[in-house]
């Protein structure tokens, strides 16, 4: 096997092992679970001789476990705490926390030892959901939030309601919003504020997904064309199958252009075939395929 560099979690601790492990052994003791504060140790057995300590060997700490595997030697740093390689106590051995290992040692857990002592609440990893980051309600940043629509003021919220239907397959989700009152003018400012308009379900996202809200006011201001390059809001972005055959689905239901269909490879993710259009109020949408 190649020379497999090893550390804690500090860094201050360092080592290199060499040879073949012998076993890989995940161990569900009570003395492995207190000293490893989960729910199992994994740990890696080589021959003696195979740990050479490359960095901070005196601030290997040791300590004998006098009550749940009395005699049981554990070593750890003394700047972080990170379980770090130790010789077993009457073998020959080194037993190598698997997780202090920089890279994959190849070998594969072969089986669960002191089984007997389980935790009671182990389940296998296999078992449970996986994320790839935090879960969603534990990121540190911002509120506790869900996305729940995207808002379009429309001079005709039905034409431009039917546009989106039309084209792009959205369904409109009842009842059809007729709003006013003294709340809505603490809502928006506006005196006498009056709106109708209609939630659209967005394709592809089932009932549960984000809708499209249309929205028309009594009193509307003018607003100019929109362009790509203002600030604020830019487009509504659809994946069709085909780019071309969309935008002209777009203008045959009273669309426009904004520019002409693009192709280009973003690295990593694939070849994009992407157009900017127009719903026939002007506002922008993207049609875009991946291949
Ligand atoms: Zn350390
Ligand atoms: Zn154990």
């Amino acid at each position: 096997m190649k020379p497999i560099s090893g550390s804690c979690l500090c860094g201050k601790v360092a080592f290199v092992v060499t040879g073949t492990p012998i076993r890989f052994i995940y161990c569900h003791c009570r003395s492995c679970q207190k000293s490893s504060g989960s729910v199992h140790a994994a740990n890696l057995v080589f021959p003696e001789g195979s740990v050479t300590w490359t960095q901070g060997e005196d601030l290997v700490e040791q300590f004998v476990d006098v009550k749940e595997n009395p005699g049981f030697p554990r070593s750890f740093c003394r700047s972080c705490g990170s379980p770090v390689p130790k010789l077993s106590r009457n073998r020959p051995f080194w037993n190598v926390p698997s997780g202090s290992l920089d890279s994959d040692p190849g070998m594969r857990p072969q089986a669960n030892i002191y089984w007997v002592e389980h935790a009671p609440w182990y389940v296998s990893a296999e078992q449970i959901a996986k994320h790839d980051g935090k879960l969603a309600e534990q990121r540190d940043e911002g509120i506790k939030a869900k996305y729940v629509h995207t808002n379009l003021t429309g001079r005709d919220w039905r034409k431009l309601a039917r546009f989106y239907c039309e084209v792009f397959g959205c369904v409109p989700k009842p009842p059809e919003r007729d709003l006013s009152g003294a709340w809505l003018g603490d809502l928006t400012s506006l005196e006498k504020a009056h709106l109708t308009g209609v939630h659209l379900q967005l394709p592809g996202l089932g009932d549960g997904g984000p809708t499209l809200e249309i929205f028309s006011y009594d009193q509307m201001v003018a607003g100019s064309l929109p362009v790509v390059n203002e600030p604020g809001f830019g487009h509504l972005a659809f994946l069709v199958e085909d780019v071309d055959a969309g935008l002209a689905a777009v203008c045959a239901a009273g669309g426009t252009t904004v520019g002409r269909v693009a192709t280009t490879e973003v690295k990593g993710v694939g070849v994009l075939r992407v157009v900017y259009a127009r719903d026939p109020e002007g506002n922008i949408v993207e049609l875009q395929h991946w291949s």
